[in-house]
């Protein structure tokens, strides 16, 4: 009952979480985030989720599936690997799901692995949630409201009508940090211990193809870096609004890869 329910974040507090590279970092302690996303039918969202976490200031970033010769296209610094997500190597964390279609066989091979794991997308719909509760290391479930819907068993309407409800339900439920997408993004920690909070920085412009693979990379350079998976949720949820506001500062159309491009003004103004 001392715990507020729910509390704006502030600024402040992203600028007192936000990584920053110290004298002797290298690119492994800076945080290695592999990404499995994409597919054949949809290249796009590997493409935008490395563009998050490159931008987000992962150290490097390992990509695992079929979308490798469109990312290397866009981003020749990823590092891309054939086969399962085992072949990869060491990560500080895995993201996994955005453009997965029905290709998410990664999704329980990384659930068993001992590194935080972001699920968001196409990787939420095989979701168990014993495998998840049984992980050792921190989960962040990303889902929009109809994907949340899903996850509970209701129509989206019910989620709309009560996101706040909705959104500590999952946590409690599947024992995992969850960050409910939309106008305003909501980040429940799995013990209801925290307030749940609310992020003031979206922008209606974001509501268009692909923000969400965006913000998924983000979040998982974050969580690479070292931040737990409700800070990371929080952090990456207000930068993403305001690259979004930079990218479209005239009141302008923006492309979710605009607003990957927008992420290092965002950074330098929460510095
Ligand atoms: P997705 O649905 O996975 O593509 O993610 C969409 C992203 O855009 C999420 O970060 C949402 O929070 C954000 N978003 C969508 N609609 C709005 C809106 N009307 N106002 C602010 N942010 C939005
Ligand atoms: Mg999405």
């Amino acid at each position: 009952p001392s715990v507020p329910e729910i509390a704006a974040l502030q600024h402040e507090d992203v600028a007192l979480l936000l990584p920053e590279p110290v004298g002797e970092s290298d690119k492994y302690r800076r945080g290695v985030v592999g990404i499995a996303a994409g597919s054949a039918r949809y290249p796009g969202a590997a493409v935008l989720a490395v563009a998050g976490a490159l931008r987000g200031g992962a150290g490097a970033v390992r990509y695992v599936g079929h979308a490798g010769e469109a990312v290397i296209a866009r981003f020749p610094e990823t590092l891309v690997h054939a086969g399962p997500p085992a072949k990869a190597g060491r990560v500080q964390a895995w993201v996994v799901g955005p453009g997965l279609g029905d290709e998410t066989g990664a999704v329980a091979e990384i659930l068993a692995s001992d590194v935080p794991v972001l699920v968001d997308a196409d990787g939420l719909r095989p979701l168990d949630a014993s495998a998840v509760r049984r992980r050792s290391a921190p989960t962040l479930l990303t889902p929009h409201a109809g994907e949340a819907a899903a996850l509970l068993g209701v129509d989206r309407a019910e989620v709309e009508a009560a996101r706040l409800a909705s959104v500590r339900e999952l946590a409690s439920r599947y024992g995992a940090t969850v960050l409910l997408k939309g106008s305003t993004t909501l980040v429940a920690a799995p013990d209801g211990a925290l307030p749940v909070r609310a992020n003031p920085m979206g922008t209606p412009w974001l509501a268009t193809a692909g923000s969400g693979d965006v913000l998924a990379g983000l979040t998982g350079s974050l969580l690479a870096a070292g931040l737990g998976a409700y800070d990371a949720g929080s952090v990456a949820a207000y930068l993403h609004g305001l690259a979004a506001r930079h990218a479209s500062a005239k009141g302008v159309p923006i492309t979710s890869y605009e607003v990957g491009e927008a992420l290092p003004g965002a950074w330098r103004d929460v510095q």
